[in-house]
């Protein structure tokens, strides 16, 4: 496999759980990496920062909230000002806001559609345009296996998730023809703050539901983030590649 050095990897959600992951895999394979985090206490992120910069690691960390397009648009600004090109993109950021559909306010819609679905269009809006002018890049999106199957108390993210899987073949099929790819990867149950908010009951039926038995884990997420933009996957574009222990097939 190729190496990847000293290309820009931005990572949305990079501060912990999966988007974590990713920053070290592409960041051990010799990449500069940003990430974007949310939370205002910035221990996670600082924590991550720190890990890759004790690496040795040319890393940023920067609070974004990806649903504003005007935050998101400054931010990048900012990139290709420091570091003037964004070689890889991973739309990682994506938030829950779980309950059934008698019970879910026009807020907990607006706010999933915001972060998983808006802010994937901010960030590949932002990016595109030189990606193009270098007739080349990568784009992962993450997606979920509940954008394929539904879950239900999830009508908010299923759909935001779903979202994204057309939006990422909609995108493969636009920029193809100028060096770029998009691919989108969707996890199934991994272990992350995400899921360890999910009540025990709940956790019991998605073990029973995957025929490996067991939850995913971040870095098993991150390699195939990884694989898709290294030389190895270069005739891929437009798929979604479920990373999920067998639960959809
Ligand atoms: P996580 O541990 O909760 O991390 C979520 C990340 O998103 C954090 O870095 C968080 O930053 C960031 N974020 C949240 N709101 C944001 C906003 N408005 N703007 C920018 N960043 C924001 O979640 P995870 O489990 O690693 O999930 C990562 C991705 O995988 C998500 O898209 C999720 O939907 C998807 N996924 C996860 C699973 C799973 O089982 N865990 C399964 C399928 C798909 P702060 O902490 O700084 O707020």
């Amino acid at each position: 496999m190729a190496p990847i050095d000293g290309r820009v990897v931005v990572i949305t959600g990079g501060s912990k759980g999966i988007g974590r992951a990713i920053a070290f895999k592409f960041a051990q394979e010799g990449a500069r990496i940003v990430i974007g985090h949310y939370d205002p206490d910035e221990s996670a992120a600082r924590q991550t920062l720190n890990g890759l910069k004790d690496k040795g690691v040319v890393a940023e960390a920067h609070k974004v909230d990806v649903s504003s397009y005007a935050a998101v648009d400054e931010w990048f600004k900012g990139i290709f000002e420091r570091l003037e090109r964004v070689d890889v993109l991973v739309n990682n950021a994506g938030i829950t806001q779980d309950t059934l559909l008698m019970r879910m306010d026009e807020a907990d819609w607006d706010a999933v559609l915001g972060v998983n679905l808006k802010g994937v269009f901010n960030c590949t809006r932002a990016v595109v345009r030189s990606m193009i002018k270098e007739r080349a890049g990568r784009i992962v999106n993450i997606s979920s296996v509940v954008g394929q199957i539904g879950n239900p108390g999830q009508a908010n993210y299923a759909a935001s998730k779903a979202g994204v899987m057309g939006f990422t073949k909609t995108t493969a099929r636009e920029l193809a023809g100028r060096g770029i790819a998009v691919n989108g990867v969707a996890p199934g149950f991994v272990d992350t703050e995400m899921t360890a908010r999910l009540p025990e009951k709940i956790k019991e039926e998605f073990l029973r539901q995957i025929p490996m038995g067991r939850m995913g884990t971040p870095d098993e997420v991150a390699e195939v983030v990884y694989w898709l933009c290294s030389d190895a996957a270069s005739y891929i574009t437009g798929q979604i590649i479920h990373v999920n222990g067998g639960i959809y097939m």
